[in-house]
C-alpha cells in the first residue's frame, strides 16, 4: 500500500512518500521536486504542472493558477470578485452559483469547477507519486490551510475523489510541519514535564499561518492557530509590480496593466528580483527584453528600498502573532523554539521581524519547502497498516468556534449553543441529548464570523427526522452526535432515539435495559453533553457551560471514527437486575437510528461529482493518446537526426554511395514533412514514417553493430577452440588429469573443435572479403550460438569428475576445482603447463586431506 502526502499550495505542490528507508521527497518528470500549481489547456491536450507553468504566458488565457482558494466559494463571493480582476483567465458564475473557470479545450469552450482544475493537478501529482513508487496510489493525506472553512474543505475532498484518491486525512499545514518537527525529536519532555513550546510559521504565496504546539515524549498538541489569510509572497510580488508599472508609465510611456502578457513577464521578473534580494542587498537589475511595442525596459531595486516599499506587509506580520500569543495566553518567553518554513520565509525582513517578536533567532531547521508534504506522508504512515510509525498522539485544535441552533416544540424560540469553541481539540465527537415528539432541525454555523475568512456564517442545516412522541405521549429522548472529523470538517454523524416499550409489549426483552419512566424534562436541550475525543482522550461527561461532572479513565485508541453512543444514559437507567418498582409499569429502553437530512453550503451533489469523476477519466485518456503521438512523431523527428549525424560520421562505411544518397534524400523530405503537412498527423502516420525510414536504415545500424562486435566474438570463439584443442592434446599424452574420460567421449570434442575451427576459418576468410557496406556473411548471432554449441558438448566431458579411490591412503578428495566456466579452464591449461614444467601433476590440485585413522 503505497503512504503519500500532498503539499497543494497555491503556487507549488511537493510530494512525499513513505519507504522502507524513511519519508522522501520525489521528483516529477522534469526532476524537480516542486510541481507548480498551474494547469493549462491546449486544442489537444491538458499541460499540467511543470509545463503548465511554461506556457502561461503563451496560453494566457487558457492557464489556470492561483486557484487554491476558489474552493468551496460563490462566484460572486467578495474575496473571488476581487481576485479575479488580476488573473488572466476567465473565471465565471457555474450553474449552482459557484466558481467557474472558462477555457478553450480541444477548440471548444470549456467550463470546469474548482474541483476538476484541482483535481487535475492532483492527477499529475498521484502519477508522479506512482511513477515513484511503481505502484498505483489511493491512500494519502493532503495539506490545507488551518483557516479553511468547512465548505472549502469538503470542496477538496471532491477533488481528490474525483481522481480515485482516498483521502484519509485533510491536514491542516501547520499541524503536518509539527509532526514533521515532533516526531523526530528524541529529547521531548516525558509527559509528567512540562511540555516543549514550538510556534510554527509559514508564509508561503498566498497566505501566513502561525500555530503553537506543546512537545510532550509521544504527544503533540496544538495549543491555538493564528493567520493572515491574504498576506503571502504575492502581495510582494505585487508590491514591486505597482512599483515598476508606474516607473515603466513614467520612464517609457507604456501600460503593462494594459496589456496581459506583458503583465505576466513584470510578475514573473519581479518575483525573480525578490527572491534575488534575498541573498543579496545590493542593487539588483531588472531588465526585460521586448517588453511591450519592441521596447526593452531596465530598472533596479535593493533590498532596503523593497523592505520600504513593503513596510506595510512587513508591519502585518506581528498581527497574528500577537494574537496566538494572547488567545493560548502565553508569553513569547514560553516559546522554546521558533520555526519558520514556506518560501516567502526566506526574505530576511519576514525573518527578522519574526525573531523580533519572540526575541530571539528564529530556526530553519525544517525543510523551507518540503516541511508541509513530509508532515502529510508522516501522517499516511502513521494511518497506514503498512507501516510502523513511533507512537505519536496528535490533538488538533479547532480554528473557528462552532454553534448548533436548533428549533424547539415550545413558544421559547430557539435554542442555541456552542458545540466546539475556538482551539477546542480535534478531532473531537460529543453527544447532545433532545427530548422531542417530532422531527426537529438543527443548523451548524460560525459562532463568530468576524474571524473567518468566508463570507458565510452557515456551515450546514440537519434535520433529525421519523420522531415520535413515546405511547404514553411522552417526548422522546433523542441523541445527536455532533462531531469534528480528521478533515477538521464539522458534521452531525448520527442520531439516535432511546424508543420506550411497556415490559408486557415486548416478547424478547434479553437485549434491553430498563429504566424508570423519565420525570418532567427540560423542554429543549438536555445540558448534559457526553463527549469522546476519537483521536485519543478521555471519555467526560461534561454539562454544555463547560463543568466537568464525571470522568472515566482514558479510553483505548479508536480505530473507527464513529465511537458507539452509549445506549442508556448514565443517571437515568435501572438494570433489569434491580427490584422493580411495584408501583411503576416495567419500561423496555431501545435505540433506534435515525435518518438526518443534510444540507451542507457548497456541497457537491453525487451526480455531478460522478460526472467529474467521467469527464476527468476521459481527458487522462486524451492527454495519453496524445502523448503516445507525440512520442510517435518525436521518434520520426529523432530518427531524422540522429541518423542524419551518422551517415556522415559512423556508418558512413556500411552504406553504398548511391543508398546513401537516396537515404540522404528521404531524411531531408521526411525533415520538411515533419514542419508542414506533418506538423499535426495522427500516431499511426508517424509510425509508417518510421518504418519507411527503418527499411532504409536498419541494414545500415546492423551493419555497423555487427562490424563492432564480430571481431571480439570471433576472437573470443578461437580463442574457446584453441583451449579444448589444448585438452584434447593432454589427453592424448594420458595426462593424468583427463585420463578417466572415455575415448569416445575426447573424440567428440575433438571433432566438435575441428569442424568449429573449419568453420571459422572459412567465414573469416569471406568475411575479409566483404566490403563494409555488404551484409555481412555471418551474423554474430550466429557465433554466439557456435559457442554455445561448443561449450553445450565440450564442457560436460572434458569436466567429468574422476572416479572415487577406495583405499583412504589414496583416497581423494572430491574434484573442489570442477570447473565449468571458460576462463577457469584457460586458468587449468597453464595449471597443465606448469605441471608438466615441474613434473608434479598434482600441483595445482585441492590439497588432499586424508583420514588416517
Ligand atoms: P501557500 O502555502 O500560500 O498555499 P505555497 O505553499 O505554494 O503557497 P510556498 O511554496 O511555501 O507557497 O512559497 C512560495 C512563495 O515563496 C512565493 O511567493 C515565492 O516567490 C516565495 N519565495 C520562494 N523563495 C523565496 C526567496 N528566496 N525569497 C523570497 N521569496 C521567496
Ligand atoms: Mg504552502
Amino acid at each position: 500500500m503505497a503512504v503519500v502526502g500532498f503539499d497543494l499550495g497555491s503556487q507549488s505542490c511537493y510530494i512525499a512518500v513513505a519507504r522502507a528507508g524513511g519519508i522522501e521527497t520525489v521528483a516529477n518528470e522534469f526532476s524537480d521536486r516542486c510541481t507548480p500549481s498551474v494547469v493549462s489547456f491546449g486544442s489537444k491536450n491538458r499541460a499540467i504542472g511543470v509545463s503548465a507553468k511554461n506556457q502561461l504566458i503563451t496560453h494566457a488565457d487558457n492557464t489556470v493558477y492561483n486557484f487554491k482558494r476558489f474552493h468551496g466559494r460563490a462566484y460572486n463571493d467578495p474575496f473571488i470578485q476581487k481576485e479575479k480582476e488580476h488573473l488572466s483567465y476567465y473565471v465565471v458564475p457555474m450553474k449552482n452559483g459557484s466558481v467557474g473557470i472558462k477555457v478553450t479545450y480541444m477548440d471548444e469552450e470549456h467550463l470546469f469547477s474548482v474541483e476538476q482544475i484541482t483535481a487535475m493537478l492532483l492527477t499529475k501529482l498521484k502519477e508522479t507519486a506512482e511513477n515513484n513508487l511503481k505502484k498505483p496510489v489511493t491512500d494519502c493525506v493532503i495539506s490545507v490551510p488551518s483557516f479553511f472553512t468547512d465548505a472549502e474543505r469538503r470542496s477538496l475532498l471532491d477533488a481528490a475523489q474525483v481522481v480515485g484518491l482516498n483521502c484519509l486525512r485533510l491536514m491542516n499545514d501547520m499541524t503536518a510541519v509539527a509532526l514533521n518537527y515532533g516526531i523526530y525529536k528524541q529529547d521531548l519532555p516525558v509527559a509528567e514535564e512540562k511540555p516543549r513550546i514550538v510556534v510554527f510559521i509559514d508564509m508561503g504565496h498566498s497566505a501566513f499561518q502561525v500555530s503553537a504546539c506543546a512537545f510532550n515524549k509521544g504527544k503533540l498538541k496544538v495549543l491555538g492557530t493564528a493567520f493572515d489569510p491574504i498576506l503571502g509572497g504575492k502581495n510582494f510580488d505585487e508590491k514591486l509590480v505597482d512599483y515598476f508599472c508606474a516607473e515603466i508609465k513614467s520612464k517609457y510611456k507604456l501600460d503593462p496593466k494594459s496589456k496581459i502578457r506583458a503583465l505576466l513577464r513584470l510578475y514573473q521578473e519581479c518575483e525573480k528580483l525578490k527572491k534575488l534580494m534575498s541573498s543579496n542587498s545590493t542593487d539588483i537589475p531588472l531588465n526585460i527584453e521586448c517588453f511591450m511595442n519592441d521596447t526593452d525596459i531596465s530598472s533596479k531595486m535593493n533590498r532596503s528600498q523593497f523592505e520600504e516599499l513593503c513596510g506595510d506587509l512587513l508591519q502585518r506580520i506581528e498581527i497574528p502573532l500577537r494574537s496566538l500569543m494572547e488567545q493560548i495566553q502565553l508569553k513569547v518567553e514560553d516559546v522554546n523554539a521558533v520555526e519558520i518554513v514556506g518560501g516567502a520565509t526566506r526574505m530576511p525582513a519576514v525573518k527578522e521581524k519574526i525573531g523580533k517578536f519572540f526575541g530571539k533567532d528564529v530556526s530553519t531547521t525544517l525543510n523551507a519547502d518540503e516541511a508541509v508534504a513530509r508532515g502529510c506522508a508522516l501522517q499516511c504512515a502513521i494511518l497506514s497498516p503498512a507501516f510502523k510509525v513511533r507512537e505519536i498522539s496528535i490533538t488538533d485544535a479547532v480554528t473557528f468556534p462552532i454553534s448548533l441552533m436548533w428549533s424547539t416544540e415550545t413558544e421559547d424560540g430557539d435554542g442555541i449553543h456552542e458545540v466546539f469553541s475556538r482551539h477546542h481539540a480535534a478531532p473531537f465527537s460529543k453527544v447532545l441529548t433532545f427530548y422531542r415528539k417530532g422531527p426537529f432541525e438543527l443548523q451548524a454555523f460560525y459562532s463568530d464570523l468576524s474571524n473567518v475568512p468566508y463570507p458565510e456564517k452557515k456551515i450546514g442545516k440537519y434535520i433529525i427526522q421519523n420522531i415520535a412522541a413515546q405511547n404514553d405521549g411522552e417526548k422522546t429522548k433523542v441523541k445527536v452526535k455532533v462531531r469534528i472529523n480528521s478533515h477538521g470538517i464539522f458534521s452531525v454523524s448520527t442520531a439516535s432515539m432511546v424508543e420506550q416499550m411497556k415490559m408486557e409489549e415486548i416478547e424478547s426483552p434479553n437485549t434491553e435495559a430498563e429504566i424508570e419512566p423519565q420525570s418532567q424534562k427540560p423542554e429543549n436541550c438536555n445540558k448534559n453533553t457526553q463527549q469522546d475525543n476519537t483521536e485519543a482522550g478521555p471519555q467526560s461527561q461534561v454539562q454544555t457551560d463547560g463543568q466537568q461532572t464525571s470522568q472515566s479513565p482514558p479510553s483505548p485508541e479508536v480505530p473507527s471514527e464513529e465511537n458507539k453512543i452509549p445506549s442508556v444514559e448514565k443517571g437515568n437507567e435501572k438494570k433489569s437486575d434491580q427490584p422493580p418498582d411495584a408501583k411503576k409499569p416495567k419500561i423496555k429502553v431501545k435505540n433506534v437510528e435515525l435518518p438526518i437530512e443534510a444540507n451542507l453550503v457548497w456541497q457537491l451533489g453525487k451526480d455531478l461529482l460522478n460526472m467529474y469523476i467521467e469527464t476527468e477519466g476521459k481527458m487522462i485518456m486524451q492527454d495519453k493518446l496524445e502523448k503516445e503521438r507525440n512520442d510517435a512523431k518525436n521518434a520520426v523527428e529523432e530518427y531524422v537526426y540522429d541518423f542524419r549525424d551518422k551517415l556522415s560520421g559512423p556508418y558512413e562505411k556500411f552504406v553504398c554511395e548511391q543508398d546513401r544518397q537516396n537515404f540522404s534524400m528521404l531524411l531531408s523530405e521526411i525533415e520538411d514533412w515533419l514542419y508542414e503537412e506533418g506538423e499535426d498527423q495522427a500516431k499511426h502516420v508517424y509510425m509508417d514514417k518510421l518504418t519507411e525510414l527503418k527499411k532504409f536504415g536498419t541494414p545500415i545500424e546492423i551493419r555497423y553493430q555487427e562490424a563492432e562486435e564480430r571481431p571480439k566474438l570471433l576472437e573470443e570463439l578461437g580463442h574457446k577452440l584453441r583451449i579444448y584443442a589444448g585438452i584434447t592434446e593432454e589427453y592424448k599424452k594420458k595426462d593424468e588429469k583427463y585420463i578417466h574420460i572415455d575415448e569416445s567421449e575426447m573424440n567428440k570434442v575433438e571433432k566438435c573443435i575441428s569442424d568449429t575451427t573449419e568453420w571459422l576459418n572459412n567465414i573469416i576468410n569471406i568475411q575479409a572479403k566483404q566490403n563494409l557496406d555488404q551484409d555481412p556473411v555471418v551474423r554474430v548471432n550466429e557465433i554466439r550460438r557456435k559457442l554455445r554449441e561448443i561449450h553445450g558438448l565440450c564442457d560436460p566431458i572434458v569436466n567429468q569428475p574422476k572416479p572415487q579411490i577406495d583405499s583412504p591412503k589414496q583416497e581423494e578428495p572430491p574434484d573442489t576445482s570442477f570447473i565449468n566456466k571458460t576462463e577457469e579452464l584457460e586458468e587449468e591449461i597453464k595449471n597443465i603447463e606448469t605441471t608438466q614444467q615441474n613434473g608434479d601433476c598434482h600441483m595445482n590440485e585441492s590439497p588432499v586431506s586424508m583420514d588416517l585413522d
